[in-house]
């Protein structure tokens, strides 16, 4: 059988490593083959731009080879999908270069979009890229005191930054001995502080504990950078000093140049992770390329991908999967820079934040160096 995976990120890259660990003899026999198509030599662990953004991390940290994450066997290249023929069981690469397969992997991932909301872009900071994440700690050093608004535009990736970056900024700022001189002003797009109901439930007393100002059903229409304000759908307008956004994202352009999914996500069906649809039966999405309405986190690519992989072991040697995704993330959210609580839910369950403490900060301190053996399917 030979295995195609697009996208050496999170999900891919799980995926490739936990399946060629089960089908490691049907690999050495030829009976079976795991090639990777992905858009850059590097993996990015992303997560980690909001430790940049704090000046708790540097980007180099946070970067590894992509060749040298995966397990011996898998045939890696550097070179991205531009055409997808479902319906030929092949795609075509910017090289020219045609692959052949039995089954395809899909895990392009997603693209911050904050050109998307006029105005955005140029008079915000934000740490959804390295760049970014740099530029934002810079702005944040050099505040003096005012007002820093935290605007989140929908849908975006990973569901705990809009609260993270709060939380991290006010540590950040009572270090600088600037408290007295702040304001905080977290505005949400919807009725309540958060997405999940009970993360909400957990997260409103943590900013009346310290005094963060906050206005819900606040949709982000534009940015006046002249005049420093952010204007609502609703009306409303805040002024600001430093303006920090959650940027809207999209799935990738080459999902919806192939016509596989509005705005770049691909209809998935939520518990085989098979593409919904005529050609989708050779066809696995994962992480935030699906359009499962659930977190685009990676945990949600790691968990799915680890379903996906151990179905199409079982596939290879029984001929049939074995497994359904339950719909699994698992969260941690930084309270500040040390103390932290998790969300773990499924399509059932919601989850049910505790309070937060420095054991669960120092878990995840340590997860963001164990992260590289969770890429190399290991943990
Ligand atoms: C600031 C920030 C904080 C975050 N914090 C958390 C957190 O605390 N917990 C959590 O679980 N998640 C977090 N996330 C989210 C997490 O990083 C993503 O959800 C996860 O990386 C998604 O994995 P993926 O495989 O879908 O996509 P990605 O990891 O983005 O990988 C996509 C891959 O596809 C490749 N690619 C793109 N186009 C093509 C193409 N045409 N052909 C071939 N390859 C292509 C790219 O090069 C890349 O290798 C955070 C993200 C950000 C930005």
């Amino acid at each position: 059988m030979r295995i195609l995976v697009v996208g050496g990120g999170m999900g891919g890259t799980i995926f490739a490593n936990h399946l060629a660990r089960r089908i490691h003899h049907e690999m050495k026999t030829g009976k079976a083959r795991i090639t990777m198509l992905s858009a850059s030599h590097e993996h990015v662990y992303q997560p980690g731009w909001l430790y940049v953004a704090m000046g708790r991390a540097t980007p180099d940290e946070l970067v590894r080879e992509q060749q040298s994450l995966l397990e011996p066997g898998i045939e890696f290249h550097v070179d991205p999908v531009e055409e997808f023929h479902l319906a030929h069981n092949h795609v075509k690469c910017k090289s020219g270069k045609v692959h052949e397969y039995d089954l395809i992997v899909i895990s392009t991932g997603s693209r911050p979009m904050p050109e998307n909301i006029p105005g955005l872009k140029e008079n915000s900071v934000n740490c959804y890229t390295a760049e970014n994440a740099v530029e934002y700690y810079k702005q944040l050093s050099e505040f003096k005191g005012g007002r820093i608004v935290v605007t989140v535009g929908l849908p975006h990736k990973c569901p705990m930054i809009p609260l993270e970056v709060t939380f991290a900024m006010y540590d950040f700022i009572k270090d600088r001995g600037l408290l007295d001189k702040t304001e905080f002003y977290y505005t949400y797009p919807i009725g309540r502080v958060h997405s999940l109901e009970n993360v909400a439930k957990w997260a409103a007393p943590e900013f009346d504990a310290k005094g963060i100002k906050y206005e819900t059903l606040f949709n982000m229409k534009e940015v006046d950078g002249k005049n420093a304000k952010v204007i609502s759908e609703e009306g409303s307008e805040v002024a600001y000093d430093l303006l920090v956004a959650v940027p809207p994202h999209k799935g990738q352009e080459v999902i919806e140049k192939n016509g596989l999914g509005e705005n770049g996500w691909i209809p998935t069906n939520r518990h085989s992770l098979h593409m919904e649809g005529e050609h989708g039966k050779n066809v696995i999405v994962l992480g935030d390329t699906t359009n499962l309405p659930i977190s685009k986190a990676g945990s949600t690519a790691h968990f799915e991908a680890e379903t996906a992989a151990e179905n199409v072991a079982a596939v290879v040697k029984m001929g049939r999967p074995v497994k359904s995704y339950d719909g699994k993330v698992f969260c941690f959210i930084e309270a500040g820079k040390d103390r932290a609580t998790y969300a773990m839910f499924n399509y059932q369950n919601p989850p049910q934040p505790k309070a937060p403490t420095g054991a669960v900060h120092a878990f995840k301190m340590a997860y963001n160096k164990l992260y590289w053996a969770t890429a190399r399917g290991l943990l």
